[in-house]
């Protein structure tokens, strides 16, 4: 592991030391009570950000119905998409800010807020309001048992007021990746970013508003989850759908929360993901495949990596290898554009992934690298970092093997055969991603089907088409989307039936 020493210029994001605000009805409002929002690079504090108050959710749904029996209805959909897209060029006009405020709340890097987080989030907006604007929708003739017709046809009407609850590890792509296709199909939408990521939601509702888009069709409250604004949306009576992306178990939480009124849900849960290195597979093409499905973003992303099994040909190697590519990686300022991983989200969570790096110890593992914090000699030793790690030796039966980390870590294990591989890969509560490396297409493709997962690359990773179902079974989640699936969950088809003489 190589630290940089030496801090670049940081731009520092908008807002910076003062305060975030919610958006209601077309207005940004503040509520008297705030909390801090930290860099988790060295632990400074960015700005505060105004909590939402029960009252204040109330009013943005109140807003949003509003919307719905308004001037956001009226919209056509080509007057829809159209805002929609301008709503994308309002990311792009303000893109640096954007990746600012991104790096400061996340400590991401530069390379990856503007090549992946940023551009995502505006390419999330074109794609939906291109794909609501070209849906067709199911028609049939019907044979009447008095022998004439009917034409049955279905029309797609939006769910209504849809609460966006959006996790911290890529804030703006997950946030968008669910608000663009509600409001493309023509939803309210009332987002809620999660309370360590307040930012670029903050900078989005400025672009609602200065794009036109109308009051209440798209509302921002900030806050936790229990009795906050995330309690507060997914109990409250007049929302009819909450999407939400996190932990499977706040998942839960909210299935529960959101029970008595029978809310339509949308969930993308957490990981336990699998690799396969079959002795097969390019060597070097897994090596650093895997690296990237391990250690991007700290680990922090759902699809990362944190148990690859190796064919036992080439165990020792790859666990080298790999053990090689994370000691080159470098740890550090955001705004270094040699930086590879930067901090954990906030100290609270590296204190998370610091207790499974000393359960994994504590249940025997063989530290192959890592396994504590890197020292800086800077700030940067009040920020979030762990070490990227690499453990082998446990039993499948371990609990660091069995339960989501959501850090820069993954076990390494051997196996003997095909069948052996596809047994404890599937042996999880989680079932989002995995990934196979083989040069056999005849292995690939009688493989990837096993998978008990939503997603399975094969000789790559993280290689995403906006247009593929995307979603998790099991613990991981329930339902899909993107493309069309995103669109279907979003709007509700009503038959209508015509007698036709
Ligand atoms: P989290 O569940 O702690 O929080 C996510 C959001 O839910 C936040 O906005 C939070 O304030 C809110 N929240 C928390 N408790 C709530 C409650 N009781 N009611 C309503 N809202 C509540 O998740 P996180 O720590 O922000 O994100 C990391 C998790 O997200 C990991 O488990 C990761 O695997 C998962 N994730 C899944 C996907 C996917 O597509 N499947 C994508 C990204 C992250």
């Amino acid at each position: 592991m190589t630290a940089r020493t030496t801090p670049q210029p940081f731009q520092q994001p908008p807002h910076f030391g003062g305060v975030l605000r919610n958006y209601v009805n077309g207005q940004f409002v503040e509520s008297g009570k705030c909390f801090d929002n930290i860099n988790p690079v060295d632990g400074s504090l960015i700005n505060q950000v105004s909590e939402a108050s029960r009252e204040m959710v109330d009013q943005a749904v109140m807003a949003a119905q509003a919307a719905l029996a308004g001037e956001w209805a009226a919209l056509s959909d080509n007057q829809r998409s159209a805002l929609m897209h301008k709503v994308a060029d309002g990311i792009e006009a303000r893109f640096d800010e954007f990746v600012a405020a991104e790096m400061a709340d996340t400590g991401k890097s530069l390379w990856q807020a503007s090549n992946i987080d940023i551009p995502r989030g505006a390419a999330n907006f074109r794609v939906f309001a291109d794909l609501a604007k070209t849906r067709s929708s199911e028609c049939f003739h019907t044979e009447t048992a008095d022998g004439q017709q009917a034409l049955n046809y279905a029309v797609n009407k939006p769910l209504g007021v849809v609460a966006v609850i959006a996790p911290w590890n890529l804030p703006m792509l997950l946030l968008t990746w669910k608000l663009a296709p509600a409001m493309a199909v023509g939803n309210a939408v009332i987002a809620k970013p999660s309370e360590d990521t307040p930012a670029t939601a903050t900078l989005l509702a400025e672009v609602m508003h200065d794009a036109g888009v109308p009051a209440g069709a798209f509302n921002l409250v900030h806050g936790f989850g229990p009795d906050s604004a995330g309690e507060f949306l997914s109990q409250h009576k007049d929302i009819d759908a909450v999407t939400f992306t996190g932990e499977s178990k706040t998942g839960s939480a909210i299935m529960k929360a959101a029970a008595d009124n029978v809310k339509a849900l949308s969930f993308e849960l957490g990981g336990k993901n699998a690799a396969i290195i079959f002795d097969d597979a390019d060597f070097d093409a897994a090596v650093e495949g895997t690296a990237k499905s391990v250690f991007t973003n700290g680990g922090q992303v759902c699809l990362c990596t944190e148990r690859v099994y190796v064919q036992r040909p080439v165990f020792e190697k790859f666990v080298q290898a790999l053990k090689q590519k994370a000691q080159a990686l470098n740890i550090g300022w955001p705004q270094d554009p040699d930086t590879d991983m930067g901090p954990l989200i906030s100290r609270a969570h590296q204190q998370k992934v610091l207790s499974y790096y000393q359960l994994a110890k504590d249940e025997g593992a063989k530290v192959v690298t890592g396994g504590g914090i890197p020292q800086f000699g800077d700030e940067r030793d009040n920020g979030a970092f762990v070490e990227p790690t690499i453990f082998t030796g446990l039993a499948e039966t371990a609990r660091s093997v069995k339960e989501e980390v959501f850090g820069p870590v993954c076990h390494i294990a051997p196996f003997d055969t095909e069948e052996q591989a596809i047994a404890m890969a599937n042996d999880s509560d989680y079932g989002l991603a995995a990934t196979v490396w083989t040069t056999s297409l005849q292995r690939a493709h009688r493989v990837a089907p096993k998978m008990e997962t939503g997603i399975v690359w094969v000789n790559t990773w993280y290689l995403r088409d906006l247009r593929t179902p995307f979603g998790g079974v099991k613990l991981s989640g329930i339902g899909r989307e993107g493309g069309v699936h995103s669109l279907s969950f979003y709007s509700e088809p009503m038959n209508i039936c015509i007698k036709l003489n």
